[in-house]
């Protein structure tokens, strides 16, 4: 069913869904890459307003607009900014798992990544009574084993790998294999591509247009739903929890809401729907004899 338009099997009265997801990653992603940059109190700062700042703002535009969206928060976001992510459950939106201090994934054994997947869980369980069924990849970074180590925990979805427009469901390879759901994401659906910039940190060193991402976002998402497919949009509070930037997210919900059809949701109501009508599960097996 997959890559063929309108061939999802999307519920009666449904004809495509959105979901709009943040990556409250706030000083864990900025830390991990480079732990001296605590010593740098303004981008600590620039971090920090994700949490502190852009949470707020963003939980104020999805209210007005009665949408459940996904927030994938990193362990050690959840333990600095506890209020910020009860706020987050007391609205009823979703908390989902995205590491304990955004660790990079690439390359890490089962073991290793094994432990961080606990220790951000229990995080997520201690500040907010949350057990998260979604897991989102730091930098969408997977391992072969990955979604073995994910289905072994509970996770019912991941919302990290690139490799289509719907869901699907997956299995991984080897004994123990287990299924779980995969919603695909897009690099021209993440506002990092857009907006990220901070000198000696990260960033093309453009700052988009909020107005030419929306442009963009607005033709991904009237795409998607003329195809019946699954636009996912990963934002990030530190940079789409902004004044202009928020805006735009208020205007695509607008455009979102008015698309006949659209089911406009938690990427956990997505997968939910899902599990029982995907089929059947696809291995990714990985390339052998690579000529290099
Ligand atoms: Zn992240």
């Amino acid at each position: 069913m997959s890559g063929t338009p309108g061939s999802f099997p999307w519920q009666r009265g449904v004809r495509a869904a959105a979901a709009l997801t943040f990556d409250v990653d706030a000083e864990s992603c900025a830390l991990v890459q480079d732990p001296g940059s605590v010593e740098r109190m303004s981008l600590m700062g620039h971090q920090s307003y994700g949490p502190r700042v852009g949470v707020p703002r963003l939980l104020n535009v999805l209210r007005r607009h009665d949408v459940r969206a996904t927030f994938f928060v990193p362990g050690y976001t959840a333990e600095c900014y506890p209020d910020a992510v009860r706020a987050i459950v007391d609205d009823g939106h979703e908390v989902a798992h995205h590491g304990y201090v955004h660790e990079s994934m690439r390359g890490l054994d089962e073991g290793k990544e094994a432990e961080y997947l606990d220790r951000g869980l229990k995080a997520l369980e201690r500040v907010a009574g949350v057990r998260p069924t979604g897991y989102r990849a730091p930098w969408w970074e997977m391992n072969w084993h990955t979604p073995k180590l994910l289905a072994e925990r509970g996770f019912t979805y991941d919302s990290s790998l690139l490799d289509d427009d719907v869901p699907y469901l997956m299995t991984s390879s080897g004994p123990g294999s287990t299924e779980l759901i995969e919603i695909p994401v897009d690099w021209s659906l993440d506002d990092w591509e857009q907006f990220a910039f901070y000198p000696g940190w990260t960033g093309s060193g453009v700052i988009e247009s909020p107005l030419k991402a929306l442009e963009m976002w607005s033709l991904e998402a009237t795409t998607r739903h003329a195809e019946g497919g699954c636009f996912v949009l990963t934002a990030h509070p530190f940079l789409s929890g902004r004044p202009a930037k928020a805006n735009v997210l208020d205007r695509l919900l607008e455009l979102l809401r008015s698309l006949d059809g659209m089911w406009v949701t938690s990427l956990a109501e997505i997968a939910a729907h899902a599990r029982p009508v995907c089929g059947p599960a696809r291995t990714h097996e990985r390339l052998t004899d690579v000529p290099v």
